[in-house]
């Protein structure tokens, strides 16, 4: 294969988040020799490979070389019914998986609150689930990866063998080399359906009363809360559990198929809202009225996995909804011993500047094994903010607090943090860049995310 003229093939790219935006020289090789060859002969330009683009910054963006996009990398490869090992190639994506094994009885042991992602993105930044306080993020259940190197040499690794190259890849952001494919395990389920139990909580301390009290019982736990209220009401929220159900959960009608759910038709939001939509009032008018449209203080019943994990996805396009301009989100974690204190602190200043979100997102999150993965135990919230004037200096803030509570920011999510701030946050960045030096000593992966954190020396 050769490399058609750059020049041709210059393409406007964002994340998800639709900023920043930069021009890439893009390829969509159809094989895994074909990755090789391009590595090959982009000379010393750097690659970095992209999935679904679901980031919403710029991990999956390089405008100094090349974007490789993985799509095509799609064969499922081998599936142990014993034991719920799968093995794929790395552009596979969590909608693909859904489809073919959960009508089968298997769900993936972690999925994040997307299924439009690919399984070397769930890799690279080893995102974890409504259930990580219990399961952990997806680098436990990943067994083995094969990748690239950027020397063009194919290497495994897992726990046992490459174990540096493989701590060093999960959560790489793409940096070590390129995924093309990775063995783990799913978990068996009845059926499609989740048992799901939401409680209001009518403050941030009875939130995390309700998480202390029922996520022992849930296996999934996740609450939307109001980040614009204030006084008494801050941090009011609604709490989400759930586990899977057994067939004799589900109503009737559906027992004689458990594993099968009918498609439900999708909504798109057709152009760019205009950008002064989504402000403080607007926001705060949405939060009451999602807050008040629970009546009773807690509703248990049976919902499609569909709804429970991925709501968004019945949205085309809803990253629109935030304007032209786009839009961050700014997920932090904080350790357990400090996550009130703090909590209390950094929504006190949205409530106080406005600086608010209708998608705000808690979720308690158990310890973590990787190098540079997000998780650690303790509480993560995530908002979701259009950039307009004064964001960044508001971030700047938050940022600090972060820091001075021991926490950090998810780059999965990032577009903005600073080099400096990102050392503070990701006490294991050195034993990472050793393994990074070592296998990519010219720094041929590289994205607009490792050249602003200042990865590349
Ligand atoms: C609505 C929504 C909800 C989300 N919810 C969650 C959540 O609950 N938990 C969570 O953890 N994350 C969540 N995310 C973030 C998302 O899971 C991650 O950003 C994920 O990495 C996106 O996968 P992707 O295939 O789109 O990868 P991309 O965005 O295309 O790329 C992400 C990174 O992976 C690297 N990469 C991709 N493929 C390969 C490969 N084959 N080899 C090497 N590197 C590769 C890229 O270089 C880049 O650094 C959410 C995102 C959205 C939009």
């Amino acid at each position: 294969m050769k490399l058609k003229h750059p020049s041709n093939l210059e393409t406007p790219l964002s994340g998800w988040g639709r900023y920043p935006v930069v021009k890439s020289y893009l390829q969509r090789p159809e094989k895994v020799s074909s990755f090789r060859k391009i590595l090959e002969e982009c000379g010393k330009s750097p690659v970095i490979a992209r999935g679904l683009g679901r980031s919403y910054g710029d991990a999956a963006l390089n405008a100094k070389g090349y974007t490789v996009l993985t799509q095509r990398l799609n064969r499922i490869l081998a599936f142990d019914k014993k034991t719920g090992i799968l093995r794929c190639e790395a552009g596979v994506t969590m909608k693909e998986i859904l489809a073919t094994f959960v009508p089968r009885g298997w769900f993936p042991a972690v999925t994040p609150g997307t299924k439009f992602v690919t399984v070397g993105g769930a890799v690279a930044f080893d995102v974890h689930g409504k259930n990580h306080h219990r399961d952990g993020s997806f680098s436990r259940h990943l067994r083995s990866l094969e990748l690239i190197l950027a020397s063009g040499e194919t290497v495994q690794c897992s726990r046992q063998e490459n174990r540096e190259l493989f701590w060093a890849t999960v959560g790489g952001m793409g940096l070590t080399g390129i995924i093309t494919e990775a063995e783990f395990a799913l978990h068996p389920i009845q059926t499609a359906y989740i048992k799901s139990h939401h409680i209001k909580a009518k403050n941030l301390d009875e939130a995390f009363a309700l998480f202390d009290e029922y996520e022992p019982q849930y296996q999934y736990s996740v609450a939307w809360i109001d980040c614009l209220a204030s006084g008494k009401s801050l941090g009011r929220s609604i709490l989400m559990f759930g586990n899977h159900a057994a067939r004799e959960d589900i109503p009737l009608q559906q027992q004689p198929e458990p594993l099968h759910l009918k498609p439900k038709p999708n909504l798109k939001v057709p152009f760019d809202l205009p950008a002064g939509l989504l402000n403080r009032y607007t926001m705060s008018i949405f939060n009451t009225l999602y807050y008040g449209k629970m009546r009773s203080k807690e509703v248990k019943s049976v919902i499609d996995y569909d709804s429970f994990f991925y709501p968004l996805d019945f949205i085309q396009n809803w990253n629109r909804l935030y304007g032209k301009q786009g839009f961050v989100q700014y997920q932090w974690v904080l350790p357990t011993e400090v996550s009130r204190e703090a909590l209390y602190r950094m929504l006190q200043l949205c409530s106080q500047t406005g600086w608010g979100s209708f998608l705000a997102v808690l979720k308690r999150l158990g310890s973590q094994e990787g190098w540079l993965s997000f998780p650690m135990a303790g509480y993560t919230l995530a908002l979701d903010m259009p950039i307009r004037k004064g964001l960044w200096e508001f971030l700047r803030k938050l940022d600090k607090l972060v820091i001075e509570y021991g926490g950090r920011v998810y780059l999965a999510k990032d577009a903005r943090l600073s080099a400096e701030a990102f050392r503070s946050m990701y006490p294991n960045f050195p034993q990472w860049l050793s393994v990074k030096e070592r296998v990519d000593p010219h720094n041929r992966f590289s994205s607009a995310l490792s050249q602003r954190l200042g990865v590349e020396r």
